[in-house]
């Protein structure tokens, strides 16, 4: 079987990403978003994405216009989904809504629709009776930004049959993406096996008020040469993302700490519209974050 027509569900930060990145390799997309403030917002995302791809990415006028052409938007899920080889769910990272999501689609899309959940921290086994396909479901997990951070964690649950293991790695592939595969659920895939600890680890520091985030960053940033800090990658994760994997950590480990932790980032970013680089504003101020200064690690 070959992808021909992909629909992306949830059009945030993630969704609006894969969505364009997926158009841009010839597939037929259709962006489906439960609200309306989600489709405006994706709009509002894909003409930024079509402004970065002529500017910095090497993209032909003729190629952005492409693109744009082959994506459709609704808040109708049943249409949305109509004729999908596969969908990429990138809904709110929340339990209840992942679950009634997939109740709902399971309902809806036709036989032949293979599954795929973006997922960053809850595995395939969560939702996979949900799907009412769980032999055509697994995760298929990307990285921000998709288009430079192209690896695509391909992960099965016990139950996903090779085949279409086989196919959604293909399809990783022909979408400019490096496919990692996982052949049994890790909770954080590969990545956030990684990142996820480390930067709770940041997050502490500077709750505690051990240290400040700039001086977090730059002794990350000085000592490994890295691009950006712990601070700079949770602007570009976004604070919705940021309070959720919080507030599920706190609630699993039954952490006061935690759930104070989650409370400061929704008192003092998501109540104050500071949801990172998507915003303009998180902890660093965009487009020019002052990391990026070629002063920052000299001061
Ligand atoms: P987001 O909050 O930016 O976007 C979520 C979108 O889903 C919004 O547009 C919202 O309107 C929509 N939505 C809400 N309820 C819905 C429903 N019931 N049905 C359809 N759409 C609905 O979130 P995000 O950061 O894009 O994260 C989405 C998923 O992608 C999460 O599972 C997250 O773990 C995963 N992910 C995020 C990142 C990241 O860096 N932000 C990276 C990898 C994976």
């Amino acid at each position: 079987m070959k992808i021909k027509n992909v629909t992306i569900a949830g059009a945030g930060v993630l969704g609006s990403q894969i969505a364009w990145q997926t158009a841009f390799k010839g597939f037929n997309v259709t962006v489906y978003d439960a609200f309306e403030k989600g489709i405006k917002n994706c709009k509002t995302y894909h003409n930024r994405y079509a402004k970065l791809f002529l500017s910095s990415k090497g993209a032909t006028k003729n190629e952005v216009e492409n693109t744009v052409s082959r994506i459709t938007y609704t808040t109708n899920l049943k249409k949305a989904v109509q004729d999908a080889d596969l969908i990429s769910e990138s809904v709110p990272e929340n339990l209840e809504i992942k679950k009634a999501f997939y109740t709902d689609l399971a309902k809806l899309a036709p036989e032949k629709t293979i599954f795929t959940s973006n997922s960053s921290t809850m595995l395939p086994s969560y939702y996979a009776t949900e799907t009412g396909r769980p032999e055509k479901f697994m995760a298929l997990h990307f990285s921000n930004p998709v288009w430079d951070a192209n690896i695509a964690e391909v992960m099965k649950h016990a139950g996903t049959g090779q085949q279409y293991f086989d196919i959604v790695t293909a399809f990783a592939k022909d979408i400019g993406m490096i496919p990692i595969p996982i052949h049994k659920e890790q909770p954080g895939y590969v990545l956030n096996s990684l990142l996820v600890p480390f930067l709770s680890a940041a997050q502490n520091l500077w709750f505690n008020e051990v240290s400040d985030f700039k001086s977090i960053d730059k002794t990350w940033m000085i000592s490994t040469g890295a691009k950006s800090g712990p601070f700079g990658i949770l602007d570009l994760v976004g604070m919705e993302t940021v309070y959720n994997i919080t507030l599920m950590d706190a609630k699993r480990t039954n952490n006061p700490t935690l759930f104070k932790r989650a409370e400061k980032i929704k008192s003092e970013f998501i109540n104050k519209g500071r949801m990172g680089i998507s915003s303009g504003r998180g902890f660093y101020t965009y487009p020019n974050p002052e990391y990026k200064n070629p002063d920052f690690l000299t001061k």
